[in-house]
């Protein structure tokens, strides 16, 4: 496919993003183009708002695969582009327009160059939440279809277009919303012995649950805990009778991950105690690591080198969450980061990633799969 036909998908893409499980006008789409392909060259089954593709090999043994996340966020576009988004209050600012159109750019190349084994595409809903992958392993479309190799990528505004960048073992962390209720009593503010304040205890909580990463966790590993909201009581001069605290955990390994959960239930145990109340702790949602199979990642990483498909760098872990680590426990496989050279971050209003980075990608994955399915 042309550089200029991917461009001009990327843009139609990027006019109507939809959150998770909202996708209908991008599945849509998608499925638009991939109607177009012969029938005997390509298989569609849907998913929800999702997608998977299979390409025909010419004799099979095997399938690999490529997974596309496909949600936009809740963002409000400030590029000023003149392909920026059609939906007010939404944005694809996190590069998942690219992700699909690169996907298609792949699909394109191998029904029109078939190789010997099955390719599958798993256009995958609500990566920003409530997280599609998790559900999408359990379709019975993966049990006809089984992948024996599963790739993605994420793009990196903050590498140069024409890199590529991973690391074999752990590329995104273990991440896990927080929420804490507390329960009090209230009463008159001049009257704090009758009330068990819950703007208090919540506030002693936060100090505390920082004392998890620097006294319960080893100064080796490391671990994130952010408590990004506090709301509490009515009324300047009311005690509050309750406190809702939001936020994240991220850490490097399961293990740490089991360790910081355990502690914070017993500190809020602890308030519990301290400031006569109820406390409940939840996890709305819990994305699994990232975590590469070694020797596929390096082997990857070589081949690319070797081709001067991109210029290949090794990665360091990142704090952020991917919930293509369920797919990664499943199945071998590896993601990796694409350079888009961006002056704005992730989810940033104005990310503007540069398109010249999709071609990158996609030879980087034409190449690698003409390789390894044949
Ligand atoms: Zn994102
Ligand atoms: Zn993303």
């Amino acid at each position: 496919m042309e550089k200029e036909r991917l461009i001009a998908i990327r843009r139609d893409l990027h006019r109507i993003p939809e959150i998770g499980f909202q996708e209908y006008k991008t599945q849509q789409y998608l499925l638009n183009l991939l109607n177009q392909y012969p029938e005997e060259r390509i298989e569609i089954e849907t998913w929800r708002t999702g997608i998977f593709v299979k390409v025909n090999g010419t004799a099979p043994e095997k399938m690999l695969a490529y997974r596309a996340d496909i949600d936009a966020l809740s963002i409000e576009e400030q590029t000023g582009l003149p392909f920026a988004s059609e939906h007010p209050g939404f944005m694809h600012a996190c590069g998942h327009d690219m992700h699909m159109t690169i996907a298609l750019g792949i699909i394109d190349h191998f029904v029109h160059h078939p190789v010997k084994h099955d390719l599958l595409f798993l256009f995958q809903p609500a990566e920003e939440g409530p997280g599609g992958a998790e559900p999408m392993l359990e379709s019975d479309v993966l049990k006809k279809w089984t992948p024996d190799l599963i790739t993605a990528l994420h793009i990196a505004p903050e590498l140069p277009v024409g890199t590529i960048s991973t690391k074999s073992g752990l590329l995104f962390a273990n991440t896990s919303e927080l929420v804490i209720d507390l329960e009090g009593k209230g009463g008159h503010a001049a009257y704090p012995h009758t009330a068990d304040d819950m703007v208090v205890a919540a506030s002693t909580l936060v100090t505390q649950l920082q004392t998890v990463i620097s006294r319960n966790t080893d100064p080796l590993d490391s671990a994130v805990i952010t408590v990004g909201t506090i709301t509490g009581g009515t009324a300047q001069n009311i005690i509050a009778e309750d406190a809702h605290l939001e936020g994240t955990i991220r850490t490097l390994s399961e293990e740490s991950m089991r360790m910081v959960k355990k502690r914070i239930e017993e500190l809020v145990k602890g308030i519990e105690i301290g400031f006569r109340c109820k406390g409940k702790v939840t996890y709305p949602s819990v994305y699994h690591q990232v975590y590469n199979t070694s020797g596929l990642t390096e082997e990857f990483m070589q081949f690319v080198s070797d081709h001067q498909l991109a210029d290949v760098r090794t990665a360091k872990e990142a704090m952020t969450g991917e919930d293509f680590g369920y797919m990664l426990k499943k199945y071998p496989g590896f993601m990796f980061w694409l350079g888009t050279d961006s002056s704005h971050g992730l989810h940033h209003a104005k990310l503007n990633p540069d398109e010249d980075a999709m071609e990158t990608a996609v030879n980087v994955m034409v190449g690698y799969f003409s390789k390894y399915a044949n």
